[in-house]
């Protein structure tokens, strides 16, 4: 760390940092809990829940690839960071319990940046009833990363069970927990660059921002019965692609029937499906279910004040051949949905 401008990193150093960084946490209400031991041991210690199973996962943003620190305020990153792993956890019908967070640091960050980083993160690990109980500081000269861990769990009641990608039969409805492609018509705001500003702006960059997991959402699907999930971070297309591949199945899709607000619709209308169906960031889970279980989904949404399901088609059998995910038109054609997924070494 070579930079020593006052207030950077490199001024503080590791350890004084780690300890900021603790403090920020504690006043997030983020840091250790009586069952865990957190910052400031050789690793950390939790307490698994007798009975229940236990869920990791892993996510990295890398300055340059996955955000742009001129775009982005430091809060919202350490929000993000997190809310990638969390939506994660949701999409099993888990909760969180647990993260470690490692930063790569050029050592020329401020100091009050990365606190404020820490702020985001805590805030919405706070809000789920997560602790951040470690992590590492290293040196990455070349440029920032965020690298999250995060650790759940079962849900209490839920009997060890949890929601995987490959539960999806013939028949089940194919749904969504929230609106498509706010996030996506976000970020092509800041790509637009020049785009004068018009109302309703300040939402789509939100959900670009700061995309709220949707942790009681996969809880009510699992209470619910729903057959599969997976949540949504690179686009319909692409994630469905990847549930019906995992079930042995294919879908057919209503284009009348997907959630894209107005605002989406208004802002951008040559490319509103475009950016519903292969935009990403969504972080809505995408999950199927039998019909029979549509009824309980809605009751346990209204009783939790969460947004009622949107249907958007159902599962069919996997095709012998061709598209296993076919868009069907208001005018009732259908089309085989081709490519769509995100590709992260794509061109
Ligand atoms: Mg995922």
């Amino acid at each position: 760390m070579a930079v020593e401008r006052p207030g950077t990193v490199a001024a503080l150093g590791e350890f004084a940092l780690i300890d900021r960084l603790a403090a920020v946490l504690a006043e997030a209400g983020a840091a250790a809990a009586p069952e865990l031991l957190g910052i400031g041991d050789d690793a950390a210690v939790w307490t698994p829940t007798p009975g229940a199973r236990g869920v990791i996962t892993t996510d990295s943003l890398i300055a340059g690839v996955h955000f742009r620190l001129d775009w982005t305020g430091w809060r919202d990153l350490g929000h993000k960071a997190l809310a990638v792993n969390l939506s994660d956890v949701a999409a099993m019908g888990a909760r969180p319990r647990l993260a470690v967070v490692s930063l790569g640091l050029t050592g020329g960050e401020a100091v009050a940046d990365l606190l404020d980083l820490y702020r985001g993160l805590g805030a919405l690990a706070a809000r789920h009833g997560a602790v951040v109980a470690g992590g590492d500081v290293v040196a990455s000269p070349d440029r920032l990363g965020l690298h999250v861990t995060v650790v759940g769990e079962s849900w209490p009641d839920a009997g060890g069970r949890l929601l995987t990608r490959d539960g999806a039969r013939p028949g089940d409805l194919v749904a969504v927990s929230g609106p498509l492609g706010l996030a996506a018509a976000g970020l092509r705001l800041l790509l637009d660059g020049g785009r004068p500003a018009a109302a309703g702006d300040g939402a789509l960059l939100a959900a670009h921002h700061r995309p709220e997991p949707r942790v009681a959402y996969g809880r009510a699907l699992i209470e619910a019965g729903a057959s599969a999930a997976i949540d949504l971070s690179d686009g319909l297309w692409g994630d469905l692609a990847r549930l019906c591949a995992r079930s042995g199945v294919g879908a057919r899709i209503d284009a009348a029937a997907l959630p894209v607000p107005d605002r989406v619709r208004d802002r951008f209308p040559d490319a509103w499906l475009d950016l519903a169906a292969r935009g990403g960031e969504d972080y809505e889970l995408l999950f199927t279910l039998p019909p029979a279980a549509l009824e309980p989904l809605r009751a346990r949404c209204a009783a939790a004040d969460l947004p009622a399901p949107a249907v958007i088609g159902a599962i069919r059998p996997a095709p012998a051949s061709g598209a296993p995910i076919v868009l069907r038109r208001p005018d009732g054609a259908e089309e085989p949905v081709v490519g769509g997924a995100f590709d992260h070494f794509g061109t």
